[in-house]
């Protein structure tokens, strides 16, 4: 009887065994269900293996008998290999665009870093045979400059232009006239001075905030200086000589070439830091626009940008 419990026994665990490892058979291969199928292992490389998975779209599911729709064949599956794959290849052109920016950093790093600045200014223009070209050659640089004007007649489109391409206009006094604006009394010098603001805010909607003294400051008494400096600041100005001049308004110069005009520049920078430069748009001084390019692309070997001169610090 004994023998007999022990070999139903057996029996039993055999059969709940065989049942057990019945189950893990249907298991393992409910695991091959297309369902669970890598999705990647399926995944076409090319072109042409999405015909293949194009027609598979319309073939019949052996199993369910239902026409697989685009959507339930895996076509999704496809889809999420196709948004992978553009992943990738965004990331490889991320890739290849972060690489294309260090190598612009690399190229900028290489270059001079333009800590320093040069103020290019125009003295008593504007005028139709030379401020024009130089306006012509700042865009075509991509910098701005500082315009000192006076009253010119005829003009007015130069003055605009000036203010419309992103240059300074300073004031440069309205009649440059060295007797009314220094001999004659203070109020001499305001009523020239408002007549030039004045002008060009009611003509150009501009207010000017720079002002340089026709000579040059430390060409007059320097009380005759400070009392009209005192009015150019209650005025809201602030006045502006200059570190370097080019020398296209020097008289004793033996000539106004346009590499002497260059060499004047480029040898009296000195490395400053912030350098205001001295040129005149005279009518009759073709040579300052002649020497213009070099003198840019000098002081831009030199480390310098360029700025107008309402920026200059201090
Ligand atoms: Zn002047």
């Amino acid at each position: 009887m004994k023998k007999h419990l022990i070999a139903g026994g057996a029996a039993l665990i055999f059969i709940i065994l065989l049942i057990i490892s019945g189950y893990f058979i249907i298991d393992a291969n409910r695991d091959k269900t297309p369902d669970n199928i890598d999705i990647q292992e399926e995944i076409p490389e090319s072109d042409s293996v999405n015909e293949t998975d194009e027609e598979s779209d319309e073939e019949t599911d052996e199993e369910t008998g239902y026409v697989l729709s685009q959507e339930q064949s895996g076509h999704d599956d496809t889809n999420v290999y196709d948004s992978f794959a553009s992943d990738e290849n965004d990331e490889n052109d991320d890739n290849e665009e972060d690489e294309d920016d260090s190598e612009a950093n690399d190229q900028i790093d290489s270059e001079p870093e333009f800590t320093k600045v040069a103020y290019l200014t125009f003295d008593d223009g504007p005028t139709r045979e030379v401020t024009p070209g130089i306006l012509d050659l700042l865009s075509e640089e991509g910098i701005t400059a500082t315009f000192f004007v006076i009253s010119r007649i005829d003009v007015e489109d130069i003055y605009k232009r000036i203010i419309d391409e992103g240059h300074e206009i300073g004031n440069h006094s309205f009649s440059h006239n060295f007797r009314r604006l220094y001999s004659s009394g203070i109020d001499a010098f305001i009523t020239d001075t408002l007549r030039m603001h004045d002008f060009l805010y009611e003509t150009f909607g501009y207010t000017a905030k720079s002002y340089r003294f026709p000579g040059g400051s430390m060409s007059w008494r320097s009380n005759t200086i400070s009392d009209r400096n005192e009015v150019l600041e209650e005025l809201g100005y602030k006045h502006f000589d200059w570190h370097v001049d080019s020398g296209d308004a020097n008289s004793s110069l033996p000539d106004h070439s346009a590499e002497r005009l260059t060499n004047n520049v480029l040898n009296n920078v000195n490395d400053r830091d912030h350098v205001i430069i001295l040129m005149h748009d005279y009518k009759w001084r073709q040579t300052t626009l002649d020497a213009l390019p070099a003198i840019i692309a000098g002081l831009r070997e030199m480390g310098y940008r360029f700025d107008v001169i309402e920026n200059y610090p201090g």
